[in-house]
């Protein structure tokens, strides 16, 4: 196989067929689904923005006892950009801005057409109540006035975390939401995403759904140039019967100017307990599920950690890394403009979130697991 090859980050999901709640493999309690009722949702309506671009502002009320909130602006097209620009705390403090990115406990990068806005992505920044600022950038090409809103989840953290998983068959060589769930390879690749998955804390229950849209236009999903439209339209799709879900939908393949990219979440972070929208789920390429069923479970593992909150431990030239405070860090030791997994064995090379696959089983940290576990998607 000559087609490069890579896992990327970049945005993220479906529909809802027949209920079918399967408990996970390998002994799952209860198989319980994270209740909805723990959720409040905030809705600030369609803020104006001029179509040169601007910055958009919401108030957002985190109420006592959250453990999460994501705030969102969106749907602002898919031919612009946009990104958090400044975020202050209930009591007046700017605890981030977009002119030094890394600097703290929050982090918000360019996104298309929809820019969720995750507390916590780190331990450092958590949801205290009372009323924060959220500023929204968005650049030119703007085609909409955004629609904003949030979400806070009420709850108490638990560990491991329990978190409902839509798998949305789209088109998965010859496998349907019937079959998969006997088929060996399907069940080698769950196997890997439940055994990374436990390493972050999380205990996985998987919805097996038949895609009802558009199969013929998504079976391949053509990424073309800068134009992710056919990836934002297929997670437009995602409409589940609950909230609290995150939704992975099966491709065939992921097309991008000739090369396969295996995998792509929402975000990061993704619009996490909000559906229907460009950001609200995970698009996962099946092509290589016989020959090797665990990489599709890494790219499952990998990428729904991007949509619950997590970045890359270091990025694929080396020069960035997450703002977490315990994972593993890299730098591009030989100078040839890429951290590759050899030169990064024991730095991150090992971890869920490096950027590209890893071996065996992918490890997480404590930080890692505390994010995952605090979204508004698990309980
Ligand atoms: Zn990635």
């Amino acid at each position: 196989m000559n087609k490069a090859r890579w896992t990327q980050l970049g945005l993220s999901a479906l529909v809802w067929g027949p209920i079918t709640i399967v408990v996970a493999c390998g002994g799952d309690k209860d198989g319980e689904l994270p209740p909805d009722d723990e959720l409040q949702f905030e809705d600030f309506g369609t803020i104006p923005l001029s179509d040169t671009g601007g910055y958009v502002e919401a108030t957002v009320t985190v109420p006592d006892g959250a453990v999460s909130t994501m705030a969102w602006c969106g749907g602002f097209g898919d031919g612009a950009l946009g990104a958090v620009w400044t975020l202050t705390d209930p009591s007046g403090s700017v605890v981030y801005t977009g002119d030094a990115p890394d600097a703290g406990g929050f982090r918000s990068d360019f996104l298309d057409d929809l820019v969720p806005a995750l507390i916590p992505v780190t331990p450092d920044l958590t949801p205290t109540p009372g009323a924060w600022t959220f500023q929204w950038f968005v650049g030119a090409g703007s085609t909409a006035d955004p629609k904003c809103g949030a979400v806070h989840r009420v709850d108490t953290l638990s560990d491991p975390a329990t978190i409902a998983v839509d798998l949305v068959f789209v088109s998965v060589a010859g496998l349907d939401a019937t079959s998969a769930q006997s088929d060996e390879a399907f069940q080698a690749a769950i196997a890997q995403l439940e055994s990374e998955w436990a390493n972050a804390g999380l205990t996985p229950v998987f919805n097996y759904l038949d895609f009802s849209g558009d199969t013929a236009k998504y079976s391949v999903v053509d990424i073309v140039g800068d134009d992710y439209g056919e990836f934002n339209d297929l997670l437009r799709t995602s409409s589940p019967d609950i909230d609290r879900v995150i939704t992975f939908f099966l491709v065939e393949e992921i097309s991008s100017d000739g090369a396969t990219i295996l995998g792509l979440s929402g975000g990061p972070p993704g619009a996490a307990a909000v559906h229907g929208t460009s950001k609200s789920g995970v698009i996962v390429t099946t092509v290589d599920l016989q020959d090797e069923p665990t990489d599709v479970g890494k790219i499952m593992a990998h990428e729904g950690g991007h949509f619950l909150g997590l970045f890359h431990t270091t990025e694929m030239d080396g020069t960035r890394h997450d703002p977490l405070g315990d994972t593993p860090t890299c730098s591009d030791g030989d100078g040839n403009g890429i951290a590759n997994s050899a030169e990064c064995a024991g730095k991150g090379a090992e971890n869920m979130m490096w950027w590209t696959l890893t071996e065996g089983v992918a490890t997480a940290t404590d930080d890692q697991s505390f994010v995952v576990r605090s979204n508004p998607v698990s309980d």
